[in-house]
């Protein structure tokens, strides 16, 4: 099968039960795009020149109501493709405003490393030299605990800094969530382990995640989920 066609997942919003999630792959980076009659909502968008991938699929689905961008934080392989989005449909980016200022000035701070996770400041420099991110100030910004139903979408914004200090988790109303980078780990799920601006923060985002009591949890770079489970079980 190829890695752009999996089929939808079903979603189960209260408000919309036929809603659906189609995962993107756009570069280096996912882009989770949820479709529900209200309209077409991205939860990260990958590296830049990759829009392409979200077009090809609103094109497929029939659908040109791109509404909203949520970026989970502001790394090169999760807003990447965001400023080019905006430009070509009605979308506005929302991110945590703790992260804003990176993505105004087109940024991608990697932390310190730990592990492997130094090989990331050598590749990013590479992979980023034909395809630079570009400033992508956000249209607006959300606190832990506000939500997205202003764009028509259930789903809650929590904070879950570490990774980046804006970093943010979103969980929908049908109990599955998006955790970007703060959960890693192969085969299985873990805590961020490779990078991190704040390294002692991580700990406490995990258990905020945990408290949400999310049925199902997306990564930020597989299409396999975590199962609410299997979060429980991860420790730090
Ligand atoms: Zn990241």
């Amino acid at each position: 099968m190829p890695k752009d066609n999996y089929p939808p997942i079903p979603l189960r919003l209260s408000n919309d039960p036929a809603a659906s999630l189609h995962i993107l792959t756009c570069g280096y980076g996912l882009g989770f795009l949820v479709e529900t009659r209200a309209g077409l909502y991205l939860i990260d968008c990958g590296t830049p020149g990759h829009e392409k991938v979200v077009f090809e699929k609103m094109r497929e689905l029939g659908r040109n109501d791109l509404r909203l961008i949520w970026i989970t934080h502001a790394h090169y392989d999760h807003y990447g493709s965001a400023a080019r989005l905006r430009e070509l449909t009605i979308a506005k980016i929302g991110a945590h405003p703790l992260d804003a200022d990176d993505m105004i000035h087109a940024r991608s701070r990697l932390g310190s490393p730990r592990s492997y996770g130094g090989i990331y400041f050598a590749l990013q420099p590479l992979v980023a030299f034909g395809r630079r991110l570009e400033p992508t100030p956000p249209d607006f910004t959300l606190e832990d605990g506000e939500t997205l139903e202003r764009f028509g979408l259930e789903a809650t914004i929590l904070h879950t800094p570490g990774h980046t200090p804006g970093h943010t988790s979103v969980v929908l109303g049908g109990g599955t969530a998006f955790a970007g980078d703060l959960l890693g780990g192969f085969p299985k799920p873990a805590l961020q382990s490779l990078l991190a601006t704040e390294w002692d923060a991580l700990p406490a985002s995990l258990e905020h995640l945990k408290a949400a009591k999310p049925e199902r949890v997306f990564t930020g770079h597989r299409h396999k989920p975590v199962s609410g489970e299997e979060l429980q079980a991860i420790s730090w």
